[in-house]
């Protein structure tokens, strides 16, 4: 389902995906990709550490905390932001040369980065990812198996926070389906030239 204000027939330019931890933003995007690889999505770069599977250049670039306080230092990043106890953020050069180009750009980032976005770039389009209930939310949340019940504890209070972020944002997609949240960001995204 898709609700959106006015003037929806324009096309999006830079599209933000943001919302709860755990809501299954990443899975929505990989998708996505796998299906539409003219949408560019920029790749962000991280303090973490990359886990088994992720490839540097790939879902993000990984950089020491040295190289990520330049980074800010020099302004290199269009927002970033601070998520259990990593850095993250959005290389500023890239998305500018795609935007220029009139290319689709589209953001994953989480809420602290998405205020940013909103402030800097007062024409981006914000999606909120919503989970199809709270009861799903916290079935996901605890169903991961490897965290203790006071991080479980945590990470509940945090997305009861995080869900009131909603409104902040242009339009809410649930995420019922994958497949069908996927359809629902690409119409919102893609200009229809590239339909
Ligand atoms: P993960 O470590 O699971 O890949 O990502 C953790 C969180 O960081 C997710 O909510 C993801 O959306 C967010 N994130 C990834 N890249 C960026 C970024 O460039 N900026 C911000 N603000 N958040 C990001």
């Amino acid at each position: 389902p898709v609700e959106s204000g006015a003037g929806n027939d324009q096309p999006k330019r830079l599209t933000v995906l943001s919302g709860p931890s755990g809501v299954g933003k990443s899975t929505v995007v990989k998708e996505l990709r796998r299906r539409r690889p003219e949408v560019w999505l920029s790749v962000s770069v991280t303090t973490r550490p990359p886990r088994p599977g992720e490839t540097d250049g790939v879902e993000y670039y990984f950089v020491d905390d040295a190289e990520f306080d330049r980074l800010v230092a020099e302004n290199e990043l269009l927002e970033w932001a601070e998520f259990a106890g990593n850095r993250y953020g959005t290389p500023r050069e890239p998305v500018l040369k795609r935007l220029a180009a009139g290319q689709p750009v589209l953001l994953e980032i989480d809420l602290n980065g998405a205020r940013q976005v909103r402030a800097n770039m007062p024409d981006a389009f914000l999606v909120f990812l919503a989970p199809p209930s709270w009861e799903e939310l916290v079935r996901r949340l605890t169903g991961r198996g490897t965290e203790s019940p006071e991080v479980i504890q945590r990470r509940l209070e945090t997305a009861r926070i995080e869900l009131a972020a909603e409104k902040e944002f242009d339009v809410t997609l649930v995420n019922t389906s994958v497949h069908e949240v996927c359809d629902e960001l690409l119409a919102l995204i893609a200009a229809p030239s590239t339909q």
